[in-house]
């Protein structure tokens, strides 16, 4: 149990929502514009149901999306458990099509405990959708915008010292 705390489950409760960091969202969609025409992705990290923070993945050119075996996507994990914090969820961009999971994504997706977020730009205004994995596929859940004083606050009540979710 302890050895895979750094893995989250941000929708452990039933019906729970998934919170996101306002000004993370920011960052992010300021990260995916930049990196447009190419997709764009990023692990999300936090605790409980809080993202609070990304880490942007490299991607590469001719494959898409980031590979999961990669030094990357290890060294990233490494930062978290070292962080203390949990990786709740990944996110990357369609740069040209709408944020609806593709075959590859479907197939490619070995987390189901965690959010998965797709952000179109392929319109003027960014779609933001995020996903749960249920049954074999992945199903859209609503999520909340959050301040980061809230979050703050919230998680200095309950510190490191009390594991939720047990
Ligand atoms: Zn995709």
């Amino acid at each position: 149990m302890q050895a895979t705390n750094w893995l989250g489950e941000p929708f452990a409760s039933k019906n729970s929502k998934i919170f996101l960091d306002r000004k993370v969202a920011k960052r992010l969609l300021y990260a995916a514009q930049e990196a447009f025409p190419y997709e764009y992705s990023a692990l999300l990290i936090g605790k409980g149901a809080t993202i609070t923070d990304f880490l942007s993945m490299p991607i590469s050119a001719d494959k898409h999306a980031f590979s999961w075996d990669g030094p990357a996507f290890f060294k990233a994990i490494g930062d978290i458990r070292k962080r203390h914090l949990q990786w709740l969820g990944v996110l990357h961009t369609h740069p040209h099509t709408a944020p609806i999971p593709s075959a590859r994504d479907v197939a490619g997706w070995h987390y189901p405990s965690l959010s998965y977020w797709i952000v179109s730009l392929a319109l003027d205004v960014p779609d933001w959708r995020v996903y749960q994995w249920q049954d074999g596929g992945f199903v859209g859940r609503d999520y909340t915008l959050t301040d980061a004083t809230e979050v703050a606050d919230t998680s200095s009540a309950d510190s490191a010292s009390s594991p939720k979710n047990s």
